[in-house]
Protein backbone atom coordinates (compact mmCIF):
# COMPACT_ATOMS: atom_id res chain seq x y z
CA UNK A 1 0.00 0.00 0.00
CA UNK A 2 1.35 3.47 -1.05
CA UNK A 3 1.14 6.69 1.62
CA UNK A 4 1.91 9.40 -0.02
CA UNK A 5 1.77 12.81 1.98
CA UNK A 6 1.59 15.89 0.36
CA UNK A 7 3.45 18.05 3.00
CA UNK A 8 5.79 20.97 3.75
CA UNK A 9 7.74 19.19 6.24
CA UNK A 10 8.72 16.32 4.82
CA UNK A 11 11.24 15.61 7.26
CA UNK A 12 8.84 15.36 10.25
CA UNK A 13 6.82 12.57 8.32
CA UNK A 14 10.33 10.72 7.49
CA UNK A 15 11.66 10.72 11.14
CA UNK A 16 8.10 9.10 12.09
CA UNK A 17 7.90 6.45 9.72
CA UNK A 18 11.75 5.59 10.40
CA UNK A 19 11.15 3.42 13.52
CA UNK A 20 9.62 -0.02 14.88
CA UNK A 21 6.59 -1.44 13.33
CA UNK A 22 5.99 0.97 10.21
CA UNK A 23 9.56 0.73 9.56
CA UNK A 24 9.84 -2.91 9.35
CA UNK A 25 6.69 -3.06 7.36
CA UNK A 26 8.35 -0.40 4.86
CA UNK A 27 11.79 -2.33 5.07
CA UNK A 28 9.93 -5.39 4.31
CA UNK A 29 7.82 -3.89 0.99
CA UNK A 30 4.46 -4.08 2.53
CA UNK A 31 3.94 -0.02 2.23
CA UNK A 32 5.43 2.68 1.32
CA UNK A 33 5.71 6.06 2.23
CA UNK A 34 6.30 8.88 -0.46
CA UNK A 35 6.67 12.52 0.35
CA UNK A 36 5.48 15.64 -2.16
CA UNK A 37 6.46 19.17 -0.76
CA UNK A 38 4.08 21.85 -2.64
CA UNK A 39 6.83 24.07 -1.83
CA UNK A 40 8.96 22.37 -5.16
CA UNK A 41 5.73 23.18 -7.52
CA UNK A 42 6.19 26.87 -6.97
CA UNK A 43 7.63 29.49 -9.15
CA UNK A 44 8.44 32.93 -7.78
CA UNK A 45 11.75 32.73 -5.96
CA UNK A 46 10.71 32.99 -2.85
CA UNK A 47 9.08 29.59 -3.30
CA UNK A 48 5.99 31.42 -1.66
CA UNK A 49 3.24 28.92 -0.82
CA UNK A 50 0.58 31.44 1.10
CA UNK A 51 -0.52 34.19 1.47
CA UNK A 52 -2.93 36.57 3.33
CA UNK A 53 -6.85 35.42 3.80
CA UNK A 54 -8.95 37.20 1.11
CA UNK A 55 -11.13 39.86 3.24
CA UNK A 56 -8.30 40.15 5.77
CA UNK A 57 -7.81 38.70 9.25
CA UNK A 58 -4.53 37.22 10.46
CA UNK A 59 -2.60 34.30 9.68
CA UNK A 60 -1.44 33.12 6.04
CA UNK A 61 -4.04 30.50 3.97
CA UNK A 62 -2.36 27.37 1.94
CA UNK A 63 -2.10 28.41 -2.38
CA UNK A 64 -4.40 26.45 -4.52
CA UNK A 65 -1.83 26.63 -7.17
CA UNK A 66 0.83 25.15 -5.18
CA UNK A 67 -1.06 22.17 -3.45
CA UNK A 68 -2.97 21.44 -6.84
CA UNK A 69 0.39 20.78 -8.94
CA UNK A 70 1.26 18.80 -5.80
CA UNK A 71 -1.97 16.57 -6.07
CA UNK A 72 -1.51 16.05 -9.86
CA UNK A 73 2.25 14.84 -9.26
CA UNK A 74 0.47 12.01 -6.29
CA UNK A 75 -1.84 11.48 -8.65
CA UNK A 76 0.67 10.15 -11.07
CA UNK A 77 2.53 8.06 -8.61
CA UNK A 78 -1.09 6.80 -7.72
CA UNK A 79 -4.09 7.71 -10.18
CA UNK A 80 -6.58 5.39 -7.78
CA UNK A 81 -4.98 6.93 -4.72
CA UNK A 82 -7.88 8.02 -1.92
CA UNK A 83 -7.19 12.08 -1.30
CA UNK A 84 -7.90 12.46 2.05
CA UNK A 85 -7.25 16.28 3.65
CA UNK A 86 -6.96 17.47 6.80
CA UNK A 87 -9.04 20.13 8.57
CA UNK A 88 -10.84 20.22 11.84
CA UNK A 89 -14.21 20.93 9.62
CA UNK A 90 -13.83 17.61 8.92
CA UNK A 91 -15.72 14.16 10.06
CA UNK A 92 -14.08 13.03 12.96
CA UNK A 93 -11.76 9.85 12.61
CA UNK A 94 -13.00 6.45 14.37
CA UNK A 95 -11.99 2.88 14.12
CA UNK A 96 -15.08 1.60 11.95
CA UNK A 97 -13.19 4.48 9.55
CA UNK A 98 -9.92 2.75 9.79
CA UNK A 99 -10.94 -0.47 8.99
CA UNK A 100 -13.40 0.86 5.93
CA UNK A 101 -9.95 2.41 4.62
CA UNK A 102 -8.25 -0.65 5.30
CA UNK A 103 -10.74 -2.75 3.47
CA UNK A 104 -10.51 -0.47 0.37
CA UNK A 105 -6.58 -1.77 -0.26
CA UNK A 106 -5.85 1.64 -2.29
CA UNK A 107 -3.32 3.70 -1.52
CA UNK A 108 -3.94 7.27 0.67
CA UNK A 109 -2.74 10.71 -0.20
CA UNK A 110 -2.64 12.62 2.61
CA UNK A 111 -3.09 16.35 2.45
CA UNK A 112 -1.41 18.13 5.32
CA UNK A 113 -2.11 21.88 6.09
CA UNK A 114 -0.75 24.34 8.28
CA UNK A 115 -0.56 27.93 9.39
CA UNK A 116 -4.76 28.76 8.84
CA UNK A 117 -5.37 26.44 6.41
CA UNK A 118 -6.36 25.71 2.95
CA UNK A 119 -7.50 28.37 0.54
CA UNK A 120 -10.86 26.07 -0.02
CA UNK A 121 -10.43 25.21 -3.80
CA UNK A 122 -7.59 23.10 -2.19
CA UNK A 123 -10.39 21.09 0.04
CA UNK A 124 -12.66 21.16 -2.90
CA UNK A 125 -10.50 18.20 -4.93
CA UNK A 126 -10.43 16.36 -1.79
CA UNK A 127 -11.89 12.76 -1.75
CA UNK A 128 -12.65 12.82 2.32
CA UNK A 129 -12.00 15.69 4.84
CA UNK A 130 -10.94 14.07 8.02
CA UNK A 131 -10.18 15.47 11.79
CA UNK A 132 -8.68 13.86 14.76
CA UNK A 133 -10.94 15.79 16.88
CA UNK A 134 -12.18 18.61 18.44
CA UNK A 135 -9.17 20.70 18.87
CA UNK A 136 -6.92 22.36 16.85
CA UNK A 137 -3.52 21.57 15.77
CA UNK A 138 -0.70 23.10 13.88
CA UNK A 139 -0.25 21.24 10.80
CA UNK A 140 -1.56 17.78 9.22
CA UNK A 141 1.26 15.86 9.58
CA UNK A 142 0.40 13.99 12.39
CA UNK A 143 -3.30 13.66 11.64
CA UNK A 144 -1.80 12.10 8.86
CA UNK A 145 0.43 9.70 10.31
CA UNK A 146 -2.56 8.95 12.98
CA UNK A 147 -4.24 7.66 9.88
CA UNK A 148 -1.35 5.56 8.77
CA UNK A 149 -0.58 3.75 11.46
CA UNK A 150 -4.33 2.46 12.28
CA UNK A 151 -4.84 1.59 8.90
CA UNK A 152 -1.10 -0.15 8.36
CA UNK A 153 -2.09 -2.43 11.20
CA UNK A 154 -4.38 -4.36 8.76
CA UNK A 155 -1.88 -4.99 6.14
CA UNK A 156 -1.63 -8.50 6.07
CA UNK A 157 1.95 -9.46 7.56
CA UNK A 158 2.33 -5.81 9.14
CA UNK A 159 1.78 -6.90 12.32
CA UNK A 160 3.27 -9.96 13.76
CA UNK A 161 1.45 -12.51 16.07
CA UNK A 162 2.50 -10.78 19.19
CA UNK A 163 1.00 -7.87 17.93
CA UNK A 164 -2.58 -8.92 16.42
CA UNK A 165 -5.30 -6.62 15.49
CA UNK A 166 -8.28 -8.78 16.80
CA UNK A 167 -9.47 -8.19 19.69
CA UNK A 168 -8.53 -4.67 20.58
CA UNK A 169 -10.17 -1.96 21.86
CA UNK A 170 -12.98 -0.92 19.49
CA UNK A 171 -13.58 -4.16 17.46
CA UNK A 172 -17.10 -4.59 17.88
CA UNK A 173 -17.55 -1.15 19.60
CA UNK A 174 -16.15 -2.74 22.78
CA UNK A 175 -13.19 -2.03 25.12
CA UNK A 176 -10.20 -4.06 25.84
CA UNK A 177 -10.37 -5.97 28.78
CA UNK A 178 -7.54 -6.02 31.34
CA UNK A 179 -3.97 -7.22 30.43
CA UNK A 180 -1.93 -8.43 32.77
CA UNK A 181 1.54 -9.73 32.36
CA UNK A 182 4.32 -11.05 34.83
CA UNK A 183 5.28 -10.73 37.85
CA UNK A 184 1.69 -12.23 39.33
CA UNK A 185 1.99 -10.61 42.21
CA UNK A 186 3.05 -6.56 42.18
CA UNK A 187 3.52 -4.83 45.09
CA UNK A 188 0.54 -6.49 46.45
CA UNK A 189 -2.15 -6.06 43.55
CA UNK A 190 -2.35 -9.74 41.57
CA UNK A 191 -3.12 -10.75 38.52
CA UNK A 192 -6.85 -12.25 38.24
CA UNK A 193 -6.46 -16.12 39.51
CA UNK A 194 -8.64 -16.89 36.78
CA UNK A 195 -6.06 -15.72 34.10
CA UNK A 196 -3.93 -18.22 35.81
CA UNK A 197 -6.39 -21.29 36.18
CA UNK A 198 -5.85 -22.61 32.51
CA UNK A 199 -9.11 -22.84 31.84
CA UNK A 200 -10.31 -21.59 28.41
CA UNK A 201 -13.67 -21.40 28.45
CA UNK A 202 -13.61 -19.36 31.67
CA UNK A 203 -10.87 -17.32 30.75
CA UNK A 204 -12.79 -16.25 27.44
CA UNK A 205 -15.56 -15.39 29.95
CA UNK A 206 -14.09 -13.11 32.30
CA UNK A 207 -12.23 -11.68 29.38
CA UNK A 208 -15.69 -10.60 27.57
CA UNK A 209 -17.20 -9.57 30.93
CA UNK A 210 -14.28 -7.12 32.03
CA UNK A 211 -14.67 -5.84 28.08
CA UNK A 212 -18.44 -5.36 29.05
CA UNK A 213 -17.78 -3.97 32.48
CA UNK A 214 -14.83 -1.27 30.95
CA UNK A 215 -16.90 -0.12 28.07
CA UNK A 216 -20.10 0.14 30.68
CA UNK A 217 -18.17 2.02 32.69
CA UNK A 218 -15.51 3.99 30.67
CA UNK A 219 -17.51 4.58 27.10
CA UNK A 220 -21.27 4.08 27.51
CA UNK A 221 -21.84 5.60 24.67
CA UNK A 222 -19.85 2.91 22.57
CA UNK A 223 -22.21 0.15 24.12
CA UNK A 224 -25.68 1.15 21.55
CA UNK A 225 -23.27 0.02 18.63
CA UNK A 226 -21.34 -2.92 20.55
CA UNK A 227 -22.04 -6.60 18.44
CA UNK A 228 -23.21 -7.99 22.02
CA UNK A 229 -23.18 -12.09 21.84
CA UNK A 230 -26.07 -14.50 23.31
CA UNK A 231 -25.51 -14.60 27.11
CA UNK A 232 -23.80 -11.08 27.07
CA UNK A 233 -27.59 -10.13 29.00
CA UNK A 234 -26.00 -12.04 31.66
CA UNK A 235 -21.93 -10.94 32.05
CA UNK A 236 -24.13 -7.66 32.05
CA UNK A 237 -26.58 -8.47 35.13
CA UNK A 238 -23.74 -9.85 36.57
CA UNK A 239 -21.88 -6.52 36.56
CA UNK A 240 -24.54 -4.53 37.60
CA UNK A 241 -25.05 -6.70 40.33
CA UNK A 242 -21.91 -6.56 41.34
CA UNK A 243 -21.41 -2.44 41.05
CA UNK A 244 -24.42 -1.97 43.29
CA UNK A 245 -22.90 -3.97 45.59
CA UNK A 246 -19.49 -1.85 45.81
CA UNK A 247 -21.73 1.33 45.97
CA UNK A 248 -22.87 -0.43 49.36
CA UNK A 249 -19.71 -1.59 50.58
N1 LIG B 1 -7.82 27.78 10.71
C1 LIG B 1 -8.16 26.39 10.84
C2 LIG B 1 -9.46 26.28 11.61
O1 LIG B 1 -9.74 27.11 12.47
O2 LIG B 1 -10.20 25.32 11.37
C3 LIG B 1 -7.10 25.64 11.61
C4 LIG B 1 -5.86 25.46 10.82
S1 LIG B 1 -4.71 24.44 11.66
C5 LIG B 1 -3.84 25.61 12.62
C6 LIG B 1 -3.55 23.99 10.44
C7 LIG B 1 -3.79 22.64 9.82
O3 LIG B 1 -3.61 21.63 10.79
C8 LIG B 1 -5.14 22.38 9.22
O4 LIG B 1 -5.23 22.90 7.90
C9 LIG B 1 -5.22 20.86 9.23
O5 LIG B 1 -4.57 20.30 8.09
C10 LIG B 1 -4.43 20.51 10.47
N2 LIG B 1 -5.28 20.25 11.64
C11 LIG B 1 -5.39 21.00 12.75
N3 LIG B 1 -6.23 20.44 13.64
C12 LIG B 1 -6.65 19.28 13.10
C13 LIG B 1 -7.53 18.26 13.53
N4 LIG B 1 -8.15 18.31 14.70
N5 LIG B 1 -7.72 17.21 12.71
C14 LIG B 1 -7.11 17.14 11.51
N6 LIG B 1 -6.27 18.10 11.04
C15 LIG B 1 -6.05 19.16 11.82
Amino acid sequence: MKFIFITLFPELVEQACGHSILKRAADAGLLSVTCINPRDFTTDKHRTVDDTPCGGGVGMVLKPEPFSAAIAEAKKISPQGILIAFTPAGRTLCQSAVEKLAAKEQDIIFLCGHYEGFDERILAQADLKISIGDYVLTGGELPALVIMDAVSRFIPGVLGKAESAEDESFTASLLEYPQYTRPIDFSGAKVPDVLLSGNHAHIKRWRRKEAIRATYCLRPDLLAKADLLEGDGTLFLEILEELKGNEHE
